[in-house]
């Protein structure tokens, strides 16, 4: 069983709420941590290591080219200055001022998303304007086309959970509509598995997260045809020397990328459904509690337990139990972003062999105590929110 001890003198923490950057995002590869760990003391040639990365990338994805940087949000930020700049570094210099730049990036209303930051600050960073097409629930292909004007430098294109989940127009659509226009097409798939299903589609960048379900570093991956990445790398002589990666993120990304192609994929689905069937039996039959297991939306190959709670009969809401488990000692971090529906979900990709019993054995025991209670009040869903931004508010303390 994984080493229970925590690391720092901080809280282990038992993660089934998914691939959270919060809590450090995803447990690395074997082949990642030694390779970082062998590669730290060395000195390499910058320039020469990303060649490398880009060999690996345009393997495994299929695009022309690729480099690593800081994150998928930076990779946002900086393919769409690259679309803007392409490759004039007087442009690039002057970012985020872009007069005399196409500066306009098109995207549907409904993949305004927050992933911890707000996409739309992401792409305003590079100094771009966003001009949004259509409404949350309804976007339509003459939307998009009517909002590309001879301004526009680029449209941006969400997969993720997070995204509007009908009304949308389709990646294939979407491209169509943009490359008539000759504008080109950005996709944030920071947590999707498909490396090269987007690229396939007529994407003519991609960007994953090195940290999410590739387990490597904390890193981003920029992806695809090779003038576009050529000129999001050079926004590192600009923008995008605060969102620096370092080597360790350079070589991590290709550990990573290189483990992913012999991963036993099957096998380790095959283990998270084991986990899923364990909670299912353990949660099913408890008053107010149903378990259900779920394919992911956006098609990743992982399905997701859904634990629905009915307040009334289980004497607990899904935000309290969601809190109550939280305060667990260790704590158990459930997945808990539509919360306010009633449900929270276990997802079983984030946990070391041996944790699944405990999974279960701590929401027992908080179902269990929730019943015992005479004295519950449950927490209103505003009051929980507000609490999380006020610690944010005072920290350090
Ligand atoms: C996580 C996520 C991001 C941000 O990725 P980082 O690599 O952590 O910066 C961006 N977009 C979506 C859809 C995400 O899920």
């Amino acid at each position: 069983m994984h080493d229970p001890r925590p690391a720092q003198g901080l809280r282990p923490i038992i993660n089934v709420s998914g691939t959270m950057t919060g809590l450090g995002a995803s447990i690395a590869a074997p082949q990642v941590v030694e390779a970082i760990a062998a590669f730290l003391p060395q000195f390499v040639e910058i320039d020469a290591l990303q060649k490398q990365a880009s060999k690996v990338i345009a393997r495994l994805t299929g695009g022309e080219a690729g480099y690593v940087t800081a994150s998928c949000a930076a990779g946002i930020t900086l393919a769409i200055a690259g679309a803007m700049t392409r490759e004039d570094l007087a442009a690039i210099e002057r970012l985020p001022n872009t007069a005399g730049l196409k500066d306009e990036v098109v995207i549907q209303m409904g993949h305004m998303v927050h992933y911890g930051a707000s996409i739309e600050q992401g792409i305003r960073l590079s100094g771009a304007k966003v001009v949004t097409v259509g409404t949350s629930t309804y976007a339509q292909e003459y939307q998009l086309a009517g909002a590309i004007t001879d301004k526009t430098a680029a449209a941006l294109f969400v997969v993720s959970h997070h995204v509007v989940e009908y009304g949308q127009i389709g990646l294939k659509e979407f491209c169509d509509v943009c490359h008539a226009k000759g504008v080109p097409v950005i996709v944030d798939a920071a947590s999707e598995y498909d490396l090269k299903r987007f690229l396939a589609d007529g994407a003519d960048i991609v960007l994953y997260s090195g940290h999410k379900f590739l387990s490597g570093p904390t890193a981003g991956i920029v992806a695809g045809r090779k003038d576009l990445v050529r000129a999001t790398y050079l926004q590192n002589l600009g923008i995008g020397r605060g969102m620096k990666v370092g080597k360790e993120g350079m070589i991590g990304v290709i550990a990573a990328l290189t483990a992913w192609e012999t991963r036993d994929h099957a096998g380790i689905k095959a283990k998270e459904d084991g986990y899923l069937a364990l909670w299912q039996e353990k949660l099913n039959g408890l008053p107010g509690v149903t378990a259900t297991v779920l394919p992911d939306p956006t098609e990743n190959p992982l399905n997701r337990l859904k634990v629905q709670i009915d307040a009334g009969e289980a004497r607990i809401t899904a935000w309290d139990l969601a809190d109550m488990v939280a305060a667990n000692d260790p704590p158990l971090i459930v997945r808990d972003h539509e919360a306010e529906h009633g449900y929270i979900w276990l997802d079983p990709c984030n946990l070391h062999p041996g944790q699944e019993g405990l999974v279960a054995d701590i929401l027992v025991k908080a179902f269990t105590a929730a019943l015992q209670r005479n004295d519950y009040q449950p927490t209103r869903v505003g009051d929980r929110q507000r609490k999380r931004f006020e610690r944010m508010r005072t920290w350090p303390d």
